[in-house]
């Protein structure tokens, strides 16, 4: 497994494989992969998932997980088999309540209705399953964090495997409902409104809804000690943070501090990039060694390190996200910087408004690194797999929207920027789409300033 998504020549041999493999399967059978170079086993074929009704207790003591989680679905071809990603072991599988045969390789769990699936129709899957996802590791990563105090899964772009069956790509966006049981006295956190936690024989459900689709990596999870704030911001929105109990005070004032922006940040960020797309808002600061913060769909987690001081820049990053990433999915995991682009640009307009330097000065500041400096060589729109969170990604990705805010103009960036979000909210986007819409709004030919910008080579001005 090492290497399989950090070395490029892996990757395409994988690629390779996978194209061969599916060559010689039965045509009614879905595919392995959703068809993404850059992480060939993510996601698979025939079928779009509409909803995931996930439960998943943990028990801190085992570090174990049991799981039992209801995909609803429809069918893009007939189905005859079809694969989920799991890396957790089955131990039943049932397809429209009938009980299904399955097989499980590391990542794949096939499945074989009773039935083919027509083309077209709605079914569920249900999978029941356990396992210990602190301990698995999976394409060099292992982002499911367990400790003796709780757990916490988390990642980008791969985490939903360690902790439930899905579709796991984030072109497939899905609608979820959240059950985490926990001990008794511990508490739970996960995406969007907390509808109920109830106790029953030493142990509390707590039910989370997420109504609005979102993408796999970003549902999330943590089970341990956090002590929560509940309530509405003065515009009225509810809001949702936690704290991990394991804390220090002099961070746990820093963090709640910083947090308690968030609803300041949201009110910034809409007026340049539309409608807040969710109801809630809030975050999550751990005490786990996660070493960054992730733009978890309505729920941020922030690790404790980014509040030794007051820091709203990270609040302010990870929130744009919830536009950008979020609302508007990727379609390829090679358009990233889309993603990070806005949202470190949404940093650098936040700081020019609170007194620091404005965008012009960040992008002249960074543009005088000289053609031969290594900051120029990544092709930031292409830039491979073990790639996608490299430096320049950001702050090259905030230069090539600066850039392309001097050639149509302030007025015109923004009014693409919003339609962007508007046209796509709740969907997926790519570069493609992105240049055409800019193109559209500007009446300008774009191709050589975009290609420029994402190609590796300092561009010219
Ligand atoms: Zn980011």
């Amino acid at each position: 497994m090492l290497g399989l998504v950090r070395g490029v020549g892996l990757v395409v041999s994988v690629g390779l494989l996978g194209t061969a493999g599916a060559a010689a399967q039965a045509p009614e059978h879905g595919a392995a992969g959703i068809g993404d170079p850059y992480f060939p086993t993510s996601g698979n074929g025939g079928y779009r998932v509409q909803h995931y009704d996930i439960t998943a207790g943990y028990v801190a003591k085992t570090r174990r997980l049991r799981g039992d989680t209801t995909i609803k679905a429809r069918a893009t071809q007939d189905l005859s088999r079809l694969n989920l990603d799991l890396l957790l072991r089955a131990s039943e599988v049932r397809v429209d309540g009938h009980r299904a045969k399955f097989r499980q390789t590391r990542h794949e769990l096939i499945v074989t209705p009773r039935h083919t699936v027509p083309d077209g129709t709605r079914f569920t899957v249900r999978v029941r399953y356990a396992g210990r996802p602190g301990t698995i590791e999976y394409a060099d990563e292992r982002p499911f964090i367990a400790s003796k105090s709780g757990a916490l899964a988390v990642g980008q772009p791969n985490i939903a495997a360690w902790w439930f069956p899905s579709n796991d790509h984030p072109s497939d966006k899905a609608r979820f409902d959240i059950a985490l049981r926990v001990a008794e006295g511990r508490q739970t956190v996960s995406n969007g409104r907390l509808v109920s936690a109830k106790t029953r024989n030493g142990r509390t459900t707590w039910r989370w809804h997420a109504g609005k689709p979102m993408a796999t990596y970003l549902a999330f999870a943590g089970w341990g000690g956090f002590a929560i704030e509940r309530g509405h911001t003065r515009s009225g929105r509810p809001y949702l943070y936690a704290y991990d109990k394991r804390l220090g005070t002099g961070i746990l004032e820093t963090a709640k501090r910083s947090l308690h922006a968030t609803g300041p940040v949201t009110g910034f960020l809409s007026k340049r990039w539309g409608r807040y797309p969710y109801r809630q808002i809030g975050g999550v600061v751990t005490a786990a060694p996660l070493g960054y913060a992730l733009e978890n769909q309505t729920r941020p987690v922030y690790d404790r390190v980014f509040f030794a001081g007051v820091n709203r820049g990270v609040v302010v990053h990870e929130m744009a996200h919830q536009w950008f990433g979020d609302a508007i999915a990727l379609k390829r995991w090679r358009d990233i910087w889309l993603n990070e682009g806005y949202a470190t640009y949404s940093e650098w307009i936040w700081a020019a408004q609170h007194g620091g330097r404005t965008p012009a000065q960040q992008f002249d500041d960074l543009y005088d690194l000289p053609a031969t400096d290594h900051f120029w060589s990544l092709p930031i729109g292409n830039p491979g797999a073990h790639n996608i969170f490299a430096g320049p990604i950001y702050t090259r990705g905030a230069m090539a929207l600066h850039a392309l805010r001097r050639e149509i103009g302030s007025e015109a960036f923004f009014d693409v920027s919003r339609r962007w979000v508007h046209r796509n909210a709740d969907g997926v986007g790519s570069t493609n789409e992105y240049r055409r819409l800019a193109e559209e709004v500007s009446g300008k030919d774009l191709g050589p300033l975009f290609s420029s910008w994402l190609g590796p080579g300092k561009p010219e001005v």
